[in-house]
């Protein structure tokens, strides 16, 4: 009877990974035997699909009825057509930092006006295509503006343009991600001498512009420190409407930045916490005088993504012990580089796709890539690995094997959705197909092999 109602419940994102885990063995995607991939990067459909609810739904309860919101998707947290046309028909649109982006979103079916282009380093030419379609346009600096000018020449664009600012409200735990420092290098930074009166000026000159971005959030951000940004931003633009007379700044673009927890299966923060922060330190901002974009990545894609390696070897070296698998530096290449800042969860499976058991012994994760460092964890209390296991490493879904590092010509592993079934099967539909050895040598320059000769 227990079991029946069990049975009934759709299964959390813990079960659905545990089922995922053993159709991905029995259905010869990952696994021990001869020609099956040792190697398998999996997207949970229903995880994505609840996480851009979540967010919808926490802004949607938060603004006043009427006021424009998009959710622009940061591409570069998962590039890959697939999730942008998922997310495009969940009514998300994307934020894209270049033309690759760019064309990542267009191949997925984003409509110029669902999509942000934001690079520090914007070309003339990247610039013109995006006033081309109507895209809009964050310029990043003092110089890119003069750009503008020039491509704007009189006639007001389509595009929506603004520009960002860099509250230099603090840094977070991670330097390397602390978007809004007094040094950062992104935007013009609001509280250098003389840099708001100039930004007002700007926009009094301006017409045309009609945004201001912001990007304060990251991962090791707490959320009062991004909302203190927000409360900036907002400021600024009510500042820059009272001395124009009028309505010139009708959309703030606060960024993303949501920071992911990477300790459990806990999806904390939410949506919901983040636009409580707001709402208490910028009360005004969901009045609906603004329209509202937001550019989430990793906190709606990172807990969906599950890397599935088989363990390859195992060793005791000076009283070491060493699991060899092969998800390493390619796929994880922040954590290598930066285990602190950077820690992921390694979840030990048999070579049948059962969760391992056993008492905890401690073992270091090795990558297959050909240095020493190429570590996903160390000393991490797991039950003994023998070849053939498998270990799960979560929460990769942002940023990790879609931010592929090409070290040791170790190929792009291949990645496939997959849908927890009501019967609690699993259908998998691939979304990336493995890397295969001729594309490795074209991007190697197989193609100019003689040129040096
Ligand atoms: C990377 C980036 C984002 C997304 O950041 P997350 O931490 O993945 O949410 C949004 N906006 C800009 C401008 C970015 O560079």
């Amino acid at each position: 009877m227990a079991a029946e109602t069990h049975a009934m419940d759709a299964p959390d994102a813990t079960a659905r990974r545990d089922l995922a885990v053993r159709a991905a063995v029995e259905q010869g995607l990952v696994g021990g035997a001869e020609g099956t991939p040792p190697l398998v990067c999996l997207l949970d459909v229903a995880g994505i699909r609840a996480s851009a609810a979540a967010l919808t739904a926490a802004f949607a309860a938060a603004v006043a009825p009427g006021t424009p919101v998009l959710h622009a998707f940061a591409v570069k947290a998962c590039p890959l057509v697939p999730v942008l046309r998922l997310l495009a028909e969940l009514g998300l649109g994307c934020e894209v930092a270049g033309p690759g982006e760019l064309a990542l979103a267009r191949a997925a079916g984003v409509e110029p006006q669902r999509t942000v282009l934001d690079s520090p380093a914007k070309t003339v030419a990247e610039l013109r295509e995006a006033l081309a379609l109507g895209i809009a346009v964050n310029a990043d600096n003092r110089q890119e503006l003069d750009r503008l000018d020039e491509l704007v020449a009189g006639a007001p664009p389509r595009s929506p343009v603004g520009i960002r600012i860099n509250p230099q409200t603090g840094a977070g735990t991670i330097d390397a991600l602390s978007t809004a420092t007094a040094t950062s290098k992104f935007g013009i930074a609001l509280r250098d001498p003389g840099a708001r009166e100039w930004l007002v000026r700007a926009y009094l000159d301006r017409p045309w512009l009609t945004r201001l971005h912001i990007h304060s959030g990251s991962q090791g951000v707490p959320l009062s420190l991004i909302a203190e940004g927000v409360r900036d931003l907002h400021a600024l633009a009510e500042e820059i409407n009272t001395a124009a007379g009028r309505r010139q700044v009708d959309t703030l673009d606060i960024g993303g930045g949501l920071p992911v927890n990477f300790a459990s299966d806990a999806e904390t923060p939410t949506y919901a916490q983040y636009a409580a922060a707001l709402r208490e330190a910028v009360p005004a901002l969901f009045g609906g005088r603004y329209g509202l974009v937001t550019e989430f990545g990793r906190s709606l894609l990172a807990k969906h993504g599950l890397a599935l390696s088989r363990v390859e070897y195992t060793k005791t070296t000076g009283g070491r012990r060493i699991a060899l698998t092969h998800a390493g530096v390619q796929l994880a290449t922040r954590t290598v580089y930066a285990p602190a800042a950077w820690p992921l969860r390694i979840l030990p499976y048999d070579a049948k796709g059962a969760p391992k058991t056993g008492p905890p012994v401690p073992q270091d994760i090795a990558g297959p890539a050909c240095f020493a460092g190429d570590l996903l964890a160390t000393a991490r209390d797991l039950p003994e690995l023998a070849p053939g296991d498998l270990i799960a490493v979560p929460d990769t879904g942002a940023y990790f094997f879609t931010a592929h590092y090409g070290y040791n010509s170790l190929p792009r592993p291949p990645v496939h959705g997959f849908r927890t079934t009501p019967a609690g099967g699993t259908r998998f539909t691939p979304i990336r197909p493995a890397q295969p050895p001729a594309s490795l040598v074209t991007e190697a320059g197989g193609d100019f092999r003689d040129a040096l000769l």
